[in-house]
């Protein structure tokens, strides 16, 4: 069993913050009269109640995410974007210069970016060829300063699940947080690890409203884990991290869950037909498994694949310098129609 204890992992000035108090928050009942927050009581040239501060801990667009996911409010972290609670996880837990985490490259580049930008070290465990944990190295590389593991599951950019048994195995042994990202798990076959939740103290789960609910422009990403640990990011975040406009809209994105499922089965479908067709290229060496709405292909020549497709007016993302992805290009699936654009560029393309 793990001997896991949030105030071991929480740096001193963090277990010791008092948190900003906002007028929204401290007052709490209803009133008819607001003059404690400094706005402009007139109004808002854009009306909708935009004058006023908007709820720091989005109760109401907490309670819609609690009934669509199965947990408690208690548990829910907003950020603006998921990249907001990967940057709190590592302030909350990581004293620069001093302790570090653990990634599992190839994977999602914003986990080592928020690392250096709070100086924080990167211990690299690199997956294995099939892009999955290696699970007995990465416990070697544990030391007493490590805080934090990111495991990234459907994996950007290898597009697969990890092993349950290989994230349980870590989750289960390690004395600091477990961070697993399921930003792409609306696409994949397998379940959430959110069911589990309660079992383990040390674990947390991001999702985004970025993906499959097709609202990256908002910025709206999820953490869920124990109540303490919501309770820890909650303090240090910035008191109005989701704007007013972005909370209305949310809350109406989750009466259209209908469609979103149509999204997903429309954009699976798609992946499909598409990998399908990409198989059939001689430069096309390999189509990897893909629990996501992207597939990683390897090539013949990356670089100059990529290159053409730019020339076609086509971009995907090149991923040839990332470890174990030499020649390999990242694609997103498109619509029906992009999709046969690709094809038809692919088609004349000479290798
Ligand atoms: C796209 C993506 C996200 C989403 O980030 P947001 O900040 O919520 O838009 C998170 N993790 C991974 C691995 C991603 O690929």
């Amino acid at each position: 069993m793990s001997g896991f204890k949030l105030d071991n992992i929480l740096r001193p000035n963090i277990q010791k913050l008092v948190p900003y108090s906002s007028a929204r928050s401290e007052f709490e009942g209803k009133a008819s009269v607001y003059l404690d927050a400094n706005e402009n009581s007139i109004g808002s040239v854009l009306g909708e109640n935009y004058n006023r501060y908007p709820d720091p801990l989005q109760k109401k667009l907490k309670e819609g995410i609690s009934k669509l996911k199965g947990v408690h409010s208690k548990n829910i972290f907003i950020g603006n974007g998921s990249d907001e609670p990967i940057d709190l996880l590592i302030r909350a837990c990581c004293e620069p210069g001093k302790d570090n985490m653990l990634l599992f490259p190839p994977t999602y580049g914003m986990y080592e970016v928020s690392a250096n930008i709070n100086n924080v070290a990167v211990r690299p465990v690199l997956l294995t060829e099939d892009f999955q944990l290696n699970v007995d190295t990465a416990l070697k590389a544990i030391d007493k300063n490590t805080k934090l593991i990111f495991i990234c599951s459907p994996n950007n950019p290898s597009g697969n699940m990890m092993r349950e048994k290989d994230v349980e195995a870590l989750v289960k042994s390690f004395n600091g947080l477990v961070v697993l990202d399921e930003a792409y798990i609306d696409f994949a076959e397998n379940r959430s690890w959110l069911k589990s939740l309660g079992q383990y103290p040390n674990l947390v789960i991001l999702q985004t409203f970025s993906k499959a609910w097709g609202m990256a422009a908002l910025r709206v990403g999820m953490a869920f884990a124990s109540a303490e640990i919501i309770d820890v990011l909650n303090r240090i975040k910035a008191p109005y991290n989701i704007n007013e406009a972005t909370q209305q809209l949310a809350m109406k994105a989750l009466m259209r869950e209908e469609t979103v499922r149509e999204y997903i089965s429309a954009i699976l479908k798609e992946k499909a037909v598409l990998i399908n067709s990409l198989n059939k290229f001689s430069f096309i060496k390999k189509v990897f498994p893909s629990d996501s709405n992207f597939v990683l292909l390897k090539v013949d020549n990356a670089d100059t694949l990529y290159n053409y497709l730019v020339s076609r007016g086509i971009v995907v993302r090149n991923r040839s310098r990332m470890p174990l992805c030499e020649n390999c290009l990242r694609i997103t699936i498109g619509t029906a129609g992009e999709n046969l654009l690709l094809q038809d560029a692919l088609n004349t393309y000479q290798s």
